[in-house]
């Protein structure tokens, strides 16, 4: 599959798998005020396993004070915490994911209708090999949490001295290395736990395979969906899921809508330039994937229509591909 990078206002046919960019925009940044929203259905939570273990974000600027921020259990956002009955714990670890991602009445009154009924906000961790999968839902009307997918993932292809290095220089520093040797599935059992609760969420039907349904992935950058995911089913041996041949590169999205004289390159950039606090730690996925969404709710708030940016196009059959040879030689 090969993509290609085009002006993001202009929509391009193509054969062969290529970014199509298609943008509306409309121009009315505006001041924002967070608040507490309502509170998180967990509908995804089991507990089972062993004991979560700190870890150490820089904890931001939080509007209210009597809303004191606190990182998520990592246990609990993969259905496995077992302390949800420990005071201490519960006073030490937010289990609440909608606590970081507040919007208020006139945010919501100001939203553009969209094309979408939820999006999917997802950001992957781990260069070599996928290391964390976080997804957040969004409602597109109400600006509301639905629910969040989240899992640490093991590396097939490496060694497990290679796994330990990898893990203790990429999470050590946040203090969740150990939360990820306790949980981390497989690629290929993360992606059918993930097709389950799109079908639970009835976003997604195998039977018709194609794409999400009513939804939308939000990505920052193109790599997640347009390289990364595409590599580890690669290395994981199994068929890239249909539903990751279209999303919305929220970069671009931004680019149009707001034209900032500098050019937003990453997600601190656009939180910088929307003086929004970031939360927790910069590239730890569940925490990104809340700053991306932050980003998100923002630009809903400001009147932005988030449309998809980027689609892949599967190679066409030899025999579609004849068709349009023969069609071609009787019209010319
Ligand atoms: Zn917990």
């Amino acid at each position: 599959m090969s993509f290609l990078k085009v002006p993001p206002w202009r929509a391009v046919r193509s054969f062969r798998g290529r970014i199509v960019p298609i943008l509306e925009i409309l121009p009315k940044p505006a001041n924002q005020i967070f608040r507490p929203y309502r509170s998180f259905p967990a509908t995804y939570a089991q507990c089972s396993l062993s004991p979560s273990i700190p870890y150490s974000s820089s904890p931001p600027a939080v509007p209210d004070a009597s809303c004191r921020w606190r990182p998520m259990c990592l246990y609990y956002t993969q259905g496995k915490c077992t302390k949800m009955d420990d005071p201490t714990h519960l006073e030490r670890f937010n289990h609440d994911c909608s606590r970081d991602l507040s919007v208020n009445a006139a945010d919501v009154e100001r939203m553009r209708p969209q094309n979408f009924d939820f999006f999917l906000v997802f950001d992957l961790e781990g260069k070599v090999e996928i290391l964390e999968f976080p997804v957040l839902i969004i409602d597109a009307k109400t600006m509301a949490v639905v629910d969040f997918f989240h899992r640490f993932v093991r590396p097939s292809a490496m060694t497990e001295q290679r796994i330990n290095e990898y893990i203790g220089n990429k999470y050590g520093k946040f203090g969740v290395d150990r939360v990820w040797h306790d949980t981390a599935l497989p690629f290929n059992e993360v992606i059918q736990q993930f097709e389950a609760w799109l079908i639970h969420h009835h976003l997604w039907e195998p039977r018709h395979g194609g794409h999400l349904n009513r939804a939308a992935f939000v990505t920052c950058g193109n790599w997640d969906v347009k390289t990364q995911i595409p590599r580890q089913c690669q290395v994981s041996k199994i068929n890239l899921p249909s539903y990751f041949m279209e999303w919305i590169n929220l970069k671009d999205v931004y680019q149009n809508f707001y034209n900032p004289r500098k050019e937003a390159r990453g997600m601190r950039t656009m939180m910088e330039q929307l003086k929004i606090p970031m939360l927790g730690s910069h590239h730890l996925g569940f925490d990104d994937t809340k700053n991306i969404t932050k980003v998100l709710l923002r630009m809903l708030a400001d009147g932005a229509v988030i449309s998809i940016t980027a689609r892949s196009l599967s190679l066409p059959s030899p025999l579609l591909m004849y068709t349009v040879i023969i069609l071609y030689n009787l019209l010319h």
